[in-house]
């Protein structure tokens, strides 16, 4: 099959297997281009491994410590006919390069938030690779099933005040333009809570904990996001950031859980990026265009692999996390440098659909995007046949 990209809206609903496959060997050499993480950790569990900052959460322990990992998501498997989704590709790729050097490395296409997976996940564990040292949650989902009530609740991405009214970015047409968000109902803040919230970041390490299957002196993290004041009412002050504040309740209840096994659980505050979740955030992507210029121009733009990786070298694994006032991991201070935000502010007052070419870097935006996809990327011939077929070792 010839594969090319269809996007639509804020997706792209094909992707390339040889693109995903360069893509992942790219982050791949970069992390084996960097100093080993000393004391890094050995046997991984990541959830949400499949794109994203859980994709480089799993290439950077198997490749900068050797770790073997098990890696968890929900995927679109290809068919003869229609391409599989980027994440199931990206998997592919990864636990070949990983089985090539010898490294353990399986996967479960399934849904995280189910008693089922974890059922499997621990199987896995138990019969296959002894106990955990990290556990690593980065799931961005739009729903999740209760697993005991079966009840099924949505996120939403409004506010938590009245309407609010700003610049956007059409990402589709590359148009400027205005929306207002609404607020969101009590109901609908539980909810978001309840899908992106700590809760089931709890239950998986309590799942854990009691089959037995963490080591001592265990890890957990889970991501986050605070961003600068502009996009407050719609990220940190609306409804997903309601769920980001759960999260870090639920890190300190972990933190009491795991001293029994010497364990630390944090949450790190990562910097915004291309991804297929924040993509769908409406202002951001306007914001993260103007970030990359202002971050490209300095020299500190960083993608996925390179924040996970100074997350594990610098902060997790370095003996010294630096957390803020609020227990919080930062590898967004690049992002929240005072120059920084202070050249974007400037942009984002004067921006309009008439100069956002030169404001912003909507380029390496769209770049970026269509690179998720495995789209645009060097050395892939993109008028050759691919096989939609390929899917990971694990899962064939
Ligand atoms: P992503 O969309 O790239 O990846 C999400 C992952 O979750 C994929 O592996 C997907 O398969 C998996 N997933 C979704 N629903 C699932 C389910 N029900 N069961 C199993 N797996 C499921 O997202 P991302 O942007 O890398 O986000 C990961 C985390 O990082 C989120 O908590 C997000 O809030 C946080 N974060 C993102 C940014 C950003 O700018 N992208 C910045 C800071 C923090």
């Amino acid at each position: 099959m010839i594969v090319k990209p269809k996007i639509r809206g804020f997706i792209c609903i094909t992707s390339h297997p040889d693109g995903c496959a360069a893509n992942v060997q790219e982050q791949i050499d970069y992390v084996k281009s960097q100093p080993k993480v000393e004391n890094g950790p050995k046997s991984v569990l990541v959830i949400g491994s499949s794109a994203g900052y859980g994709l480089a959460s799993r290439i950077v322990p198997a490749f900068s410590s050797g770790a073997n990992t098990l890696g968890l998501f929900f995927e679109k498997p290809g068919t003869e006919k229609r391409t599989g989704s980027a994440g199931w590709y990206n998997t592919a790729a990864f636990e070949k390069a990983a089985t090539e050097e010898g490294l353990f490395a399986k996967s479960l296409n399934g849904d995280a938030f189910s008693h089922d997976l974890k059922k499997q996940a621990i199987d896995i564990i138990q019969k296959e690779m002894g106990k955990i040292d990290l556990v690593v949650y980065s799931l961005a989902s739009p729903r999740r099933t209760d697993p005991d009530t079966g009840e099924t609740y949505s996120s939403v991405l409004k506010t938590t005040g009245g309407d609010y009214t700003n610049k956007t970015l059409n990402t589709d047409k590359g148009e400027v333009s205005e929306v207002t968000i609404g607020a969101a109902t009590e109901e609908e803040i539980e909810n978001t809570i309840k899908v992106m919230g700590g809760e089931d970041w709890e239950l998986w390490m309590n799942a854990l904990a009691d089959a037995d299957v963490l080591a001592d002196g265990v890890k957990t993290v889970a991501y986050s996001y605070i961003g600068p004041e502009l996009t407050w009412p719609i990220y940190t002050d609306g409804t997903i950031g309601q769920a980001k504040k759960d999260l870090e309740k639920s890190c300190s209840k972990l933190n009491d859980k795991l001293s029994a096994l010497n364990g630390e659980a944090y949450v790190s505050v990562n910097k915004a990026l291309v991804t297929q979740a924040s993509s769908a955030i409406p202002v951001v992507p306007l914001y993260i265009s103007i970030l990359y210029k202002e971050m490209k121009a300095k020299g500190l733009h960083e993608g996925c692999i390179e924040q996970i990786q100074r997350l594990f070298s610098d902060r997790l694994y370095s003996g010294d996390p630096q957390l803020d006032d609020a227990s919080r991991i930062r590898i967004d201070d690049w992002e929240m440098r005072d120059d920084i935000q202070a050249a974007v502010a400037e942009s984002w007052k004067k921006i309009s659909n008439e100069n956002f070419t030169d404001l912003a870097d909507f380029q390496g935006y769209q770049d970026e995007f269509l690179r998720l996809f495995g789209f645009g990327i060097d050395g892939v011939d993109y008028e050759a046949e691919t096989d939609p077929e390929t899917a990971p070792a694990s899962l064939a």
